[in-house]
């Protein structure tokens, strides 16, 4: 079958036509037929080789974490999935350990060891292919009226384990009983779905990037009723009088530098959370000690979050219900393009421009 897949010891990045189609091999398996794949920031580290594996003992890793399919196949032991229905699978797989108490509970996102597998991503293969076998178990079934954005679930799930932690935060302050002021950080797909992620809950929220206004990802923010902001334009200083005391910066850009300066802004008592992974930058000078004076007189909260639980893609799902109703056709307009599979690496390069592209095997 088709596939798109990366060779880090010959670094290459192409389409391969002779991938073994995957067979059901166990009762509780599912085989499912790749209807779109979603390219990220993440593709983009593993395909210049600085994240991520091939499996143990093979020397290619099919890419593809974000995905969309439609059920062909069942397993005697699946409840509740038939052949027709669409899924989206989760991408963290435990680590083997019996000490990793949060892998034994269910919450690989939170591993101790290091030793998860992450499909497209980390020592398993990904989606980018004709057809994948999943484990009912890491998959979620999505209403055929999603069939259009389902594409965005996962990254979704980033903004859904940050909400979901963002909540057993706020115990710690019992009198606030508003949402607060969000300043979201990065403009891309993270970024918006975290804006309307935080807006859904209640949160005032302001979109800060990079790219000086007109430019798609702004009119994206603006669409939704969240003021965008240049940091070429609006200095953080700024950014702090517009915005008003911050009680949580989203930050989804990946870029250390912006993300040092803003968190010199962040409110009393407020939660900046990171949720992107950089690559390789030149180091940072801080001045450390204003910045752990301003966190400890603050009471201020550093999250960092990676991966998500299966919660994470059930709230994900509601929510993606939610947006469609609040603002109708804007998560269509999250997606630039759709493209076939050989355009992989035109689209991971990052030269498209726009917001999210999807590969589509239909
Ligand atoms: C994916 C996560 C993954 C992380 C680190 C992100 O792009 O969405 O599922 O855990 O990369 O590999």
């Amino acid at each position: 079958m088709k596939a798109v897949a990366v060779f880090p010891k010959s670094r290459e990045v192409r389409v391969i036509t002779d991938a073994p189609e995957p067979r059901l091999r166990s009762p509780s398996e599912v085989r499912v037929r790749t209807l779109e794949i979603g390219v990220c920031g993440t593709d983009k580290e593993i395909t210049d080789f600085k994240h991520g594996a091939p499996p143990d003992k093979e020397d290619f890793l099919i890419l593809g974490h974000e995905a969309l399919g439609e059920v062909v196949e069942v397993g005697e032991a699946v409840p509740g999935l038939k052949p027709g229905d669409l899924v989206v699978p989760r991408v963290r797989r435990p680590c083997p350990h019996e000490r990793c108490a949060a892998c034994r509970h269910g919450y690989p996102d939170f591993c101790v060891t290091g030793d998860y597998t992450e499909r497209g991503i980390q020592k398993a293969h990904g989606f980018c292919a004709e057809f994948f076998v999943e484990d009912a178990a890491y998959l979620h079934r999505v209403p055929s009226h999603l069939r259009e954005v389902a594409v965005l679930t996962e990254p979704l799930t980033v903004a859904e384990k940050a909400l979901r932690e963002l909540e057993h935060l706020k115990e710690r302050l019992p009198w606030e009983t508003k949402a607060g002021r969000a300043v979201v950080l990065g403009a891309g797909p993270v970024g918006l779905l975290g804006a309307m992620a935080l807006m859904r809950a209640g949160y005032s929220t302001t979109v800060y990037s990079r790219s000086p206004k007109p430019n798609a990802k702004a009119q994206a923010a603006e669409a939704l009723g969240a003021p965008y902001l240049s940091s070429k334009e609006v200095p953080v200083e700024e950014l702090q009088r517009r915005a008003g005391p911050i009680d949580v910066v989203y930050e989804a850009a990946g870029a250390s530098k912006a993300a040092f300066e803003v968190l010199r802004v962040l409110g009393p008592n407020g939660a900046f959370i990171f949720t992107g992974v950089p690559g390789r930058k030149e180091p940072l000078q801080l001045e450390g000690a204003a910045l752990l004076k301003q966190l400890v007189m603050n009471n201020q909260v550093v999250l960092g979050t990676v991966n998500a639980a299966d919660t994470d893609f059930d709230a994900a799902l509601e929510d993606l219900e939610r947006f469609q109703k609040r603002w109708p056709g804007q998560l269509q307009a999250l997606i630039t393009r759709r493209h076939p599979p050989e355009e992989f690496q035109q689209v991971v390069s990052g030269k498209s421009g726009g917001i999210k592209h999807v590969i589509t095997f239909k």
